[in-house]
């Protein structure tokens, strides 16, 4: 699929917010999200801040997640590619910011840098310097154990290395981190490794939901046989609570409806942390046959320079962010039946690490409808 539809609006404003959730899954970050407040409210923002980068940091420092993420082959041999087959590591200085394990700041010693400054905050950067002793790059790898926005480098760098990529590019809320590396250590004609990222959405009629609710009414209905109740009003319920919220699950390749568009086009070596609080994209997506739309798909793909891309789209080898699914109601679909309106990103404002994703359209010009969804702890499948 390679048609895009649809327009781009990144623009910074006002996100809001609800309770604050301590965060367990993949990826999380903290620090200056840019939200401006006063007194008290400030100090129990920071302090809540504070504590939930605690928690996200020690996520990380489990060994089972750098496992997850290394042996995803398609993202660990996209970034290896990037740094070995450009010369703009080869003898220049280099940050690989949340180096985790150390993988990237190595790949990048493989490939003749002069030196690398490996930043990461978690207990893993304990593991981080043994590897490099172990592999013999002491002389170029120095581990910082360290919060990136507090860490002192003794020189500025020609690239910035990073995975910061969450599950639908934005969750976890980790790039700030890596631009206020960028705008404090990267020479000016320095590189970013990655330098675009791409989000795009599509309609979805993902089998799996559907699978999902004819197995929940089956379940609840058939308990009238066997123990003579009715509980078939809890399907309802089941079914409710299942598409209220965010799923992250491999969407098949046939299942995506429409050609994708993009909700936000990033260039990463001038975008700004501020711009990232709101992002929100009007779209106009027709459907590619008759179907029933039942969610919308989202997915991204970065690209280095050189043209090197690590893309998660279901086209590509599955990667461990998988897809990201909204839920709709279903709806039977024509060929080229339009489903017009705009998905809003926002940053939550009492986790600064959650997303709220806001989604208004039209099916075929008809009545509009709303949904709005929570990002967070719970959007990863293995919950259901
Ligand atoms: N570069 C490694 C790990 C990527 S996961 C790899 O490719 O395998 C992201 C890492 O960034 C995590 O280990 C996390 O603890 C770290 N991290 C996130 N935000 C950070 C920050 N602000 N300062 C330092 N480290 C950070």
């Amino acid at each position: 699929m390679s048609e895009m539809e649809g327009g781009v609006d990144v623009s910074g404003g006002v996100v809001s917010g609800e309770a604050a959730q301590q965060p367990q899954t993949k990826k999380r970050r903290a620090s200056e999200n840019g939200i401006t407040t006063t007194g008290e409210e400030a100090k129990n923002g920071t302090e809540e801040k504070a504590k939930i980068d605690e928690s996200y940091f020690a996520s990380y420092s489990d060994i089972e997640l750098h496992r997850t993420m290394i042996e995803d082959s398609v993202r660990t041999s996209a970034y290896q590619q990037a740094i070995f087959q450009n010369l703009d590591v080869q003898g220049k200085v280099v940050a690989d910011v949340g180096c985790g394990t150390g993988i990237l700041s190595m790949f990048c010693a493989q490939a003749g840098a002069k030196h690398v400054y490996a930043i990461e905050a978690s207990k893993i950067a304990v593991h981080a310097r043994q590897l490099v002793q172990a592999n013999g790059f002491q002389d170029v790898i120095t581990v910082l154990q360290g919060k990136a926005e507090e860490v002192e480098l003794p020189e500025s760098v020609d690239v910035v290395v990073s995975e910061w990529m969450g599950y639908m590019l934005l969750y976890e809320t980790m790039l700030p981190s890596v631009l206020y590396v960028r705008d404090k250590w990267l020479k000016p004609g320095g590189k970013m490794y990655p330098e675009r990222a791409v989000l795009y959405m599509a309609l979805g009629e993902a089998q799996w939901i559907t699978k999902y609710e004819e197995g929940t009414y089956d379940f609840w209905i058939s308990l009238n046989h066997v123990y003579d109740l009715d509980m078939s009003l809890l399907a309802d319920h089941a079914v409710s609570r299942y598409k209220d919220v965010v799923h992250v699950h491999m969407v098949a390749q046939e299942d995506v409806l429409s050609f994708p568009t993009p909700v936000c086009d990033l260039d990463l070596m001038t975008i700004s942390a501020e711009s990232l609080r709101t992002i929100s994209c009007p779209f106009s997506l027709a459907s590619m046959g008759s179907r029933q739309l039942n969610s919308v798909v989202l997915w991204f793909d970065v690209y280095f320079p050189g043209g090197h891309k690590l893309s998660t789209s279901p086209d590509n080898e599955d990667t461990h962010w998988q897809n990201t699914v909204l839920p709709l109601a279903t709806a039977p679909l024509r060929q080229d039946t339009r489903v017009a309106g705009q998905l809003t990103i926002t940053q939550d404002l009492a986790n600064h690490r959650f997303l709220n994703v806001d989604l208004t359209y039209r099916v075929d010009g008809g009545e509009e409808i709303t949904r709005t969804f929570k990002m967070d702890d719970n959007c990863n499948d293995n919950d259901f």
